[in-house]
């Protein structure tokens, strides 16, 4: 099905739009075929055509590469995060699994950057996990007990400091994590793009309709051509259940986000210019809000189950309206109409906030399900299903292999019933926080 989504995220808008778009038009053969073009896909692309700079490599998407959730997103690049959806973390060991993968996300990222000399708006921040409510100080304390054994610097900051850090007196408590990057998610996949070397054909605009498995061969239909190819790496993320790929076993989430225009110097002082800063909130369901480099401020305060494909103007415009509330909560000083982008993406799920990174059958292999991490996770994933699907191994998939995979969900209507109950209990908890 077709992906149609808003012109509205400022990440994208920031960049001069892409020429030389090629849609797949004819029948093809190929050794590879890569199915998403965000993280995942060109960082499996990358990863693949090191491999074998000789062997035909595909990769397709069904709107413009990178312009899914990839650019869609927050631009936080996590060493560590308090909510994974909605499950908290009690258990020492899955939490240190979890971090483990975090930080080879946080490194795969970095020698992204390095060898390509990419500039991302990279800032080595930290990141703030803040509330507004002084009972949540329980919840701080025992994710400050996990950071201290685990190694990560953090403290705990009061309402004072807090409002200097961040130009609001809406928080009250916040534990701040020294590890975390903030960065222009919109400039990172394009670099990603730009990067693709020359045995990587890529077409967009061009969504794979139905696929096959026919003796050695994997079948691919697009509206106007086929692929067949030897193997085949599903990166759709929130899509995979759309194509059928381990359907119950993950399941997408829209989120809502806007942006506000750059701050007058005016606006910036009357919140006493404070440096570019990233606050994840305590409860699962609170707002994401982020000053970034440039005085705009990012907020995410919505997520829910809702048709992956399309978000029309009209219901994108009835979640603007709560972040316009959210902004006004924190920043009342600052004027009404100031959000300039609003956007919708979507993430992947699984019931456990396991991801996914398997092979499902010989030459099928899929990587994603990340939640709100897939910027590190993703680019990761993507590189490492491509060495696993090459036959090779390495250190960096022994550790993702640690982590235990997905539970199984209920068929609807019982699974759809079941997240939305979880939601809207969720939502409840962190009224405030939204
Ligand atoms: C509002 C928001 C805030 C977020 N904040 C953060 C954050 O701060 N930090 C973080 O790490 N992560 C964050 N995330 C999550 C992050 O964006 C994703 O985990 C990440 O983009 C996943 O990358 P991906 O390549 O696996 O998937 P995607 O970027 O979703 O790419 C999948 C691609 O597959 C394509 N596709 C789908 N179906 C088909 C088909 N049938 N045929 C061909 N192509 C198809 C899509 O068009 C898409 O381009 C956020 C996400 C959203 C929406």
């Amino acid at each position: 099905m077709e992906v149609v989504n808003d012109n509205g995220c400022s990440w994208i808008n920031d960049l001069i739009s892409r020429k030389n778009i090629k849609i797949l038009s004819s029948n093809m053969d190929s050794e590879w075929l890569i199915v998403g073009a965000g993280f995942t896909g060109l960082s499996a692309a990358r990863k693949l055509s090191q491999i074998f700079p000789n062997q035909k490599i595909i990769l397709v998407d069904a709107q413009l590469a990178g312009e899914g959730a990839s650019s869609r997103n927050s631009g936080y690049l996590v060493d560590t995060t308090l909510n994974d959806g909605f499950t908290s973390n009690k258990e020492l060991e899955n939490y240190k699994k979890k971090t483990d993968i975090y930080e080879l996300g946080i490194e795969a990222i970095k020698r992204f950057i390095k060898e390509y000399q990419v500039d991302c708006d990279w800032n080595e921040s930290g990141k703030y996990f803040a509330s507004s409510k002084y009972k949540d100080k329980k919840i701080l304390e025992n994710f400050s007990n996990t950071l201290s054994k685990l190694g990560f610097e953090h403290n705990l900051i009061s309402k004072d400091e807090l409002k200097k850090k961040l130009g609001t007196k809406f928080y009250n408590i916040a534990l701040y994590t020294k590890g975390g990057i903030l960065l222009h998610p919109g400039k990172l996949v394009r670099a990603m793009i730009d990067t693709l070397s020359d045995n990587v054909q890529l077409f967009e605009n061009s969504p794979l309709l139905e696929w096959k498995k026919e003796k050695d061969k994997i079948i691919c239909y697009f509206k106007n051509g086929t692929i067949k190819t030897k193997k085949i790496i599903f990166a759709t993320n929130g899509f995979l259940k759309s194509l059928g790929i381990k359907k119950n076993y993950n399941f997408p989430i829209t989120l809502t986000a806007s942006m506000t225009r750059t701050l007058t110097d005016e606006e910036y002082n009357s919140i006493g210019k404070p440096k570019e800063w990233g606050v994840l909130p305590v409860r699962p369901m609170g707002a994401t809000i982020r000053m970034t480099k440039d005085k705009r401020i990012l907020i995410r305060n919505t997520a829910e189950v809702f048709n992956p494909f399309k978000m029309s103007k009209l219901e994108l415009d009835k979640r603007v309206i709560k972040q316009k509330i959210g902004i006004k909560k924190r920043f009342p000083q600052l004027p009404d109409d100031i959000i300039q982008s609003s956007w919708s993406g979507i993430v992947s799920r699984s019931r456990n906030s396991s991801q996914i990174f398997e092979k499902i059958e010989p030459n099928i292999f899929v990587a994603g399900c990340y939640n709100g991490s897939g910027i590190g996770v993703g680019t990761l994933f993507g590189e490492q299903i491509a060495i696993k699907a090459s036959n090779e191994h390495s250190e960096e998939i022994q550790i993702i292999e640690k982590r235990s995979k997905p539970t199984w969900l209920p068929p609807q209507p019982f699974l759809n019933f079941g997240i939305k109950t979880r939601l809207i209990y969720e939502r409840i908890r962190a009224r405030s926080e939204i």
